[in-house]
């Protein structure tokens, strides 16, 4: 199995001493500010925000030694040798600024934990991409615990790479999601293999623009030791590759949805196939697992069992564990949750689709589709997800703030599709919807919830949108 222990301790850095500003309190902040402290650091925290809240962080960091400034989160305070920043801070901030001048180097919190695990601490199979992250960690994590490693899926997911790095539990190795913020800020991570899932433009006002976004997500792949992952569909994850500094001996592999070249994982006669981890990859092949395995067995979603399973593989793990953890795999809630069969029509909640790269994978895996889609469009336009997807809508519902766009996408594009638009908001309206999807729906339809959008317009979140999608058709069939 996977050797990627590590063995040097040159990099892991002494804080005794060094004088440390924590940009931001909250979820990483306040642990990050404690941990350095704890190591000896002169911590600082610098916050923007003078609320109630961070007045009770700042209470209590202050009660054990450490220095808080409320308010002022641009200046860099006297002294500081390291700045260590909330991933979330934009990279444009003054702080940061005045930190180049001074030649002050800035971690993210993934640097942090990646700059504290000890030695002889797991390595790490690292995950990023517009779309897809946590669905590939999580298959990953239960493909290496099928293999019987000790393991966990980490990171961007929700669970602190610090909290797992400084914790008492030991694993193998661990499966990491990694935001292209949570990237930015890593400069000395070092995968022992890594996947971009795929490139779409996102969260572009943070990165500042397409190229920036794109570099910040290959930067996953510097340093990697053994595999560098990626989706032969998408030809900038593949450039990534190419521009990237390995480890000597580190392979490009990439997955495919159809046949797969040498050094490629794919899909054979609904089979996923590795030709790259095998002996004589030139002439041979080891089937992994049926496409029947995934679940749900859309395409996105054979992709990233792939990109899963490429990852598994460079760990070293065999090809029944890539078919056991497939199979025992779960998606989280919204995420092509079937909800209930209606009339011979499917309703799926796909609320996490909330961007239109997502949405477009979502309704590519329906033939015929009563689009619900709609919320705060975050800058996006519809046109080439309309036009890609028009020969499969029967028709569409559309809620939320932007719907308006989303509408003039479907004039355009396909004009003879009925839609339906709803102006209300309150917490009625995602029954309204869904009564009116079913109204056009015929059977072997789709209702599909795949809002392109997000949802804070009329939710708390993508959950709360999704919940409210499933209690309409439930009150549906409760009334059938
Ligand atoms: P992330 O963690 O990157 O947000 P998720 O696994 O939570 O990704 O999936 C979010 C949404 O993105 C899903 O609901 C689905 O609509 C879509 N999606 C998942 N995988 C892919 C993929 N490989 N390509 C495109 N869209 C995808």
């Amino acid at each position: 199995m996977g050797s990627g222990q590590v063995t040097s301790t040159s990099e892991l850095f002494d804080f005794q001493g060094k004088h440390v500003t924590v940009a931001g309190l909250g979820v990483s902040g306040v642990p990050a500010a404690k941990v350095l402290h704890a190591r000896g650091a002169i911590v600082t925290v610098v916050n923007d925000g003078d609320d109630a809240r961070a007045r009770e962080q700042a209470a209590g960091l202050q009660a054990l030694g450490i220095t808080v400034r409320l308010g002022d989160g641009a200046t860099l305070p006297e002294g500081t040798e390291l700045i260590v920043t909330a991933p979330g801070w934009k990279p444009d901030k003054p702080l940061f600024a005045a930190a180049a001048e001074k030649g002050v180097p800035v971690w993210g919190d993934v640097e942090l934990a990646w700059r504290l695990r000890g030695p002889g601490a797991a390595p790490w199979l690292a995950v990023t991409g517009t779309n897809g992250k946590t669905t590939t960690v999580q298959m990953l994590a239960s493909i290496l615990r099928a293999a019987g490693l000790r393991t966990a899926a980490v990171g961007n997911i929700g669970v602190s790479l610090l909290d797992v790095v400084l914790g008492d539990e030991e694993y193998d190795v661990l499966a990491v999601e990694l935001s292209s913020y949570q990237l930015h800020w890593a400069p000395s991570l070092r995968a022992h293999s890594a996947v971009v899932l795929n490139l779409a433009p996102d969260h572009l006002d943070w990165h500042g623009s397409m190229e920036a976004y794109a570099k910040d997500k290959g930067r996953i792949y510097e340093g990697n030791r053994v595999a560098c992952v990626y989706n032969v569909a998408d030809k900038l994850t593949e450039e990534l590759v190419r521009e990237a500094e390995v480890e000597e001996g580190c392979r490009a592999v990439g997955f495919t949805l159809g046949t797969p070249a040498p050094s490629q994982l794919g899909v054979v006669d609904g089979i996923l196939v590795d030709r790259a981890f095998v002996a004589n990859r030139q002439k041979n092949a080891q089937e992994l697992a049926e496409v029947s395995d995934i679940n749900p067995p859309a395409p996105h979603n054979i992709a990233n069992a792939l990109a899963a399973a490429a990852l598994a593989r460079a760990f070293g793990v065999p090809a029944q564990a890539v078919r056991d953890g497939l199979r025992a795999f779960r998606p989280d809630a919204h995420r092509i949750a079937h909800v209930a069969d209606l009339d011979g029509v499917a309703y799926i909640d796909d609320s996490k689709a909330t961007n239109t790269h997502a949405t477009e994978a979502s309704l590519a895996a329906y033939e015929s589709i009563v689009w619900i889609a709609g919320g705060l469009a975050k800058g996006a336009t519809f046109d080439e997800l309309v036009a890609k997807s028009a020969k499969r809508l029967r028709g569409a519902v559309l809620i939320g703030a932007d719907r308006e766009l989303i509408r003039e996408a479907l004039a355009r594009h396909a004009p003879e599709v009925p839609v339906v638009e709803l102006d209300r908001t309150d917490t009625g309206a995602m029954l309204q919807a869904v009564t009116e999807a079913r109204r056009l729906a015929r059977p072997g339809d789709t209702v599909l919830l795949a809002p392109a959008c997000a949802s804070m317009d009329m939710f708390t979140n993508y959950n709360e949108r999704g919940d409210a999608f499933a209690a309409a058709v439930r009150e549906l069939g409760a009334g059938a």
